[in-house]
């Protein structure tokens, strides 16, 4: 069957992205852990480089820079994180700032990290107000069910636009309250 003979293009990253308190992080944590995965987490990436260069000193404040600014560091985060080799990235879709929600994989991201599959993390409305409110170590933006809603909207656009340029797939993972080792298993059936 001759377009079997078709060279596939390299394979790339696996993207996990998911709004703030979705509970991104733990559902990653927890399948990294049961797969020995290496994980690369763009947030803390861009807080090395943004706390060397004495922009922030939270992780929380990089969103409150001017876009410019949270691209310039944004762009040396991917690149440092393309050197890593094979890795699972935790990172966003879109970023909320004041300006608007600013992509958190323009096209030097996608260059750089060529993503394969694009996982969102998604859970209710009520129940990320609710994770946000209990979530006493972050700076987490006080939105309301409607505005977070609209969040996790704007991230499936996103993410719809990431893949007619890559060729990656889109998939969702529905993180529900007390169902982390589901969500890890979805996770885990998309990685290998
Ligand atoms: P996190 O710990 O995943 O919430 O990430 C912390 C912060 O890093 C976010 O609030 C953003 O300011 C920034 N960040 C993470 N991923 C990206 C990205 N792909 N593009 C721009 N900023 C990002
Ligand atoms: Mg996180």
């Amino acid at each position: 069957m001759k377009w079997l003979s078709v060279q596939p293009i390299a394979m790339g990253a696996i993207i996990v992205t998911g709004i703030p308190g979705v509970g991104k992080t733990t559902v990653m944590e927890a399948a990294a852990k049961a797969r020995n995965l290496r994980i690369a987490v763009f947030g803390s990436v861009m807080f090395e480089v943004a706390q060397a260069e004495g922009l922030a000193k939270s992780r929380d404040d990089m969103r409150r820079l001017a876009p410019e600014v949270q691209k310039s560091i944004q762009r040396e985060a991917a690149i440092r994180i393309a050197a890593m080799g094979k890795v699972i990235v935790d990172t966003h879709c879109t970023v909320k700032t004041p300006k608007g929600y600013l992509p958190g994989l323009p096209a030097w991201v996608l260059e750089a990290l060529k993503p394969a599959t694009i996982v969102l993390v998604e859970a209710g409305n009520e129940e990320i107000a609710k994770r946000r409110a209990n979530d006493a170590t972050r700076k987490r933006d006080e939105d309301s069910v409607a505005a977070i809603a609209e969040h996790q909207e704007y991230n499936r656009r996103f993410a719809a636009a990431y893949a007619t340029l890559t060729g990656a797939t889109v998939c969702t993972v529905r993180n529900a309250d007390g169902k982390v080792e589901q969500a890890m298993n979805d996770i885990l059936a998309v990685v290998s």
